[in-house]
């Protein structure tokens, strides 16, 4: 069998650690399965690396961030193949160079393009475990490139795929998918299974399980991954096409508040104003989420959404220069201190009722809906972040408890 195993940060944070992962890797391997993992930089080292980066110039250009940052992804490799030689694990760190993993030029956020598997396989046919950086690749111009933050699980999927690999691991510091962010909602359920297309949601979210292009990777290839805990022998949570149960009405809870609405109040009601205002927006890569207008009334109409709240001020600049020119409008209202939180369910699609069942579990602790956005498996609202535990524990309760 040809096994990826993902490890993330927090798995081989310091020495104890590498090798609880290193005895992991050679119990499969002494079955005679052919390993090939993928590490993320040991913990909180890519924050360590970006914090050095600011200090020495808070402007430093993306292609020197990184050039840094790739270097921890390759100090856990390389040291996690010495403790496997040290177990007597024939075994040999390859950096997205020497794969290679092609990726487009962009430095900071690259996609990956192509992933060459000669020399893995090579490695894999000498009876070595190849232990791989997850994270990075290379670009045309021979530059290392970073996949954005979290980015390791997109790595091992990709490579599982171009591997053909017969199973792909994702190990954490948790025991797998939740019902709910167990921190938040003391009552959240580890789920056994979950769909590509609840996962994805749920991923886009913030919930910081898996990295989004992953599960969109894993979904195009039909790669099934295991998402499951470094720490312990449970059976985590499989992510595939479609579940063998009962699609569940809800699958999960999950709350964002990194977020801010925008309400853009007075605009001329006349056609173009809305491509006018979100162009602005796109051209500068400022993604907007839940978008609402209102009801024209005497000429003028308001439009309010919400972006992510590392976005705001950026967004707000934006907006302001051009108020005078293409956007005319009265006023642009601010509010920071708002959350996202939805549910997501592939059942919800041959069931009706499912958003009226939320609304009232909010209506229950008498918290004020904002705004709302649905897609055919999922519904959010936007709350006051204040209300976010309180929130997500009634919505959980109505869908799981009872
Ligand atoms: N080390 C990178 C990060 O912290 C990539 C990853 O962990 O997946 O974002
Ligand atoms: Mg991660």
């Amino acid at each position: 069998m040809l096994i990826v195993k993902k490890f993330g940060g927090t798995s081989v944070a310091d020495k104890e650690r590498i090798f609880n992962v290193a005895r992991r890797i050679e119990e499969d391997y002494r079955k005679g399965n052919d390993v090939v993992v993928v590490l993320s930089a040991m913990g909180k080292q890519t924050d360590i690396l970006l914090e050095m980066a600011r200090d020495i110039n808070p402007k430093a250009s993306k292609r020197e961030i990184d050039m840094l940052l790739t270097t921890g992804e390759q100090t856990s490799v390389a040291l996690m193949a010495m403790a496997l030689n040290a177990l007597g694990v024939p075994a040999v760190s390859l950096n997205a160079f020497q794969v290679a993993m092609h990726t487009t030029s962009e430095y900071g956020n690259s996609r990956l393009k192509r992933v060459d598997t000669e020399r893995i396989q090579s490695e894999l046919e000498n009876k070595r475990v190849v232990v791989v950086t997850g994270f990075q690749g290379v670009n045309k111009m021979d530059d290392y490139t970073t996949l954005g933050r979290g980015g390791s699980d997109t790595t091992a999927v990709a490579l599982a795929a171009a591997l053909h690999a017969d199973a792909c691991e994702i190990y954490t510091d948790v025991n797998g998918v939740y019902t709910a962010d167990p921190r938040i909602v003391k009552s959240a359920k580890k789920l056994n299974e979950i769909t590509y297309d609840e996962m994805l949601e749920i991923a886009s979210l913030g919930a910081g399980v898996l990295h989004n292009r992953s599960v969109e990777m894993a979904k195009k290839y039909g790669v099934q991954l295991v998402v499951r805990s470094s720490l312990n022998n449970s059976e985590g949570t499989l992510v595939k096409e479609e579940v063998k149960m009962e699609k569940m009405l809800v699958s999960g809870v999950a709350a964002d508040a990194n977020t801010a609405r925008i309400a853009v109040i007075g605009l001329e009601d006349q056609p173009g104003v809305a491509f006018k205002l979100f162009h602005h927006l796109a051209r500068h890569d400022v993604n907007v989420d839940i978008i609402l207008q209102s009801v024209g009334r005497d000429g003028t109409k308001d439009i309010s959404f919400t972006v992510k709240e590392d976005d705001l001020d950026e967004a707000v600049a934006i907006l302001e220069r051009h108020r005078q020119g293409s956007l005319k409008c009265q006023k642009i209202d601010v509010e920071k201190d708002v959350a996202k939180v939805s549910i997501v369910g592939a059942g919800m699609m041959s069931h009706a009722g499912v958003a009226a069942k939320m609304f009232e579990a909010l209506y229950d602790v008498g918290v004020n809906i904002k705004m709302i956005s649905t897609s055919e498996i999922r519904v959010t609202v936007l709350i006051d972040d204040i209300h976010v535990e309180k929130a997500m524990n009634a919505v959980h309760e109505k869908f799981f408890v009872s």
